[in-house]
């Protein structure tokens, strides 16, 4: 199943996504956000499909298709390749040769101020950083709460995947010894088209590729991770409860703009689209 977030005609919607036909099907309105839907769908109470309307996806502009009630969890430095570049730009601070990979996962987070959707324009904050780069993502979705959840268990607790674009303004990153300050900043969290749910593609065998206006610049597989899924969620929610709907972006492979010397920051009127197999494709301008 593939849950959209859509607006038409002033209003927004949740609904089921059919590819095939290109259409959409809104769930019934009771369920006002994908939250909800998601409570429900654990609880066992959601409706299976969307009703009986099907609207051509060529008639709605599709959202992103969560609106997170807090900050999304993220995670640095999670594919080999891409840890080893950034230790070596000049641009992760403290950076020490040899110690690329981490013992532990470098948790961090976005506020839901960063959200924005497929097809949204990505703001450039000129007046606050010059490196902006792109950081494409396997973004897990929760379904059942949990604290404290084993590795064993941590995949009962996966409801479904997206894709999100971990915006980073990177001399921010440098410059303030942490990751809030660089990949906070408004619209820097592009996240969509849809939620796919999770018994329907294996989140830990997904080809993930990014290009910047045509140009393929990130190619990977999610089996890559350094820390896997049920890793992730097993460190993030050591002592704090995940809720329905919570956001999980889950690192980046190698090729991002730092990755390059000299460095390939985005400009004006560039285009970044990540595609993950199974799930489609975030198509984002930057301006
Ligand atoms: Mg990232």
């Amino acid at each position: 199943m593939k849950v959209a977030r859509f607006s038409k005609d002033g209003s927004v919607r949740i609904g089921i996504v059919d590819e095939a036909n290109a259409t959409v099907s809104p769930v019934e309105s009771s369920i006002g956000t994908v939250a909800d839907l998601i409570r429900r769908s654990v609880e066992g109470t959601s409706p299976a499909s969307g009703t009986s309307e099907a609207i051509a996806l060529s008639d709605v502009r599709i959202l992103a298709p969560i609106v997170p009630e807090r900050n999304i969890f993220c995670v640095g430095k999670n594919y080999y390749a891409h840890a080893k570049e950034f230790a070596g730009s000049g641009f992760e601070a403290g950076a020490v040769k040899g110690q690329e990979i981490d013992e532990y996962p470098a948790i961090f987070s976005k506020p839901p101020s960063t959200v924005c959707g497929p097809g949204d324009t990505v703001e450039m904050h000129p007046e606050a950083t010059q490196a902006v780069d792109y950081e494409a993502e396997l973004a897990v979705i929760i379904g059942r709460p949990g604290r404290n959840i084993s590795e064993a268990n941590a995949m009962e607790h996966v409801w479904g995947y997206t894709i999100v674009n971990d915006v980073t303004a990177r001399d921010r990153q440098k410059r303030h010894k942490q990751w809030f300050a660089g990949k906070g900043l408004d619209t820097f969290c592009p996240m969509g088209p849809w939620i796919v749910t999770a018994d329907e593609i294996d989140g830990q065998n997904l080809d993930i590729e990014c290009r910047v206006n045509g140009e393929v610049r990130q190619q990977a597989n999610t089996t890559d991770l350094i820390f896997k899924i049920p890793q992730l969620i097993a460190a993030i929610s050591a002592g704090l409860t995940l809720q329905p709907g919570d956001v999980l972006a889950t690192g980046t492979p190698a090729g991002v703009g730092i990755g390059f010397d000299p460095p390939r920051f985005l400009r004006g009127g560039d285009r970044v689209e990540i595609s993950v197999s199974g799930i489609g494709t975030l198509s984002n301008d930057f301006a």
